[in-house]
């Protein structure tokens, strides 16, 4: 069996945003050679998602606002801030969307279904984040 390890490195404009990583998950299959197997993906952070769907721009807009809903940014609203931070909010959304995602190695590829794309999700951004690529087969 083989593995092949890569760490993204993101820093978003946004403090929240959605950011389509799908290239460059490939870019590492690519590299790993690995034709049949596993590929995990998932953010080194507790207040940032990896996730899969749409590749929308309403759709994402549609994750923002409803993840805004579920948790809305306000410094005195979560316990979690009395430590002196202000991102409770990032924490929910994070759980909200997910920690990671494993897409099967099939022929060389990712074996999507329809539609299907890997994005990164950040809730507490504007500083550099990383997300785990481990792919492992053979
Ligand atoms: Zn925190």
């Amino acid at each position: 069996m083989r593995s092949h390890t890569a760490y993204l490195t993101l820093n978003t404009a946004q403090r929240c945003e959605i950011v389509n990583i799908t290239d460059r998950v490939e870019a590492e299959l690519a590299k790993s050679g690995i034709k049949e197997g596993l590929c995990l993906v998932n953010a080194m952070h507790i207040t940032a998602s990896v996730f899969i769907n749409d590749n929308e721009q309403g759709l994402h807009r549609d994750f923002l606002r409803w993840t805004e809903k579920l948790a809305p940014y306000s410094v005195d609203g979560y316990d979690h801030n009395r430590t002196g931070e202000d991102n409770g909010d990032s924490h929910l959304k994070r759980t909200i969307m997910g920690r990671e995602v494993v897409v099967a190695v099939t022929e060389g590829e990712l074996d999507f279904g329809p539609w299907e794309r890997i994005f990164y999700g950040e809730f507490d951004g504007q500083r550099q984040k990383r997300v785990l690529v481990k792919i492992i087969g053979e």
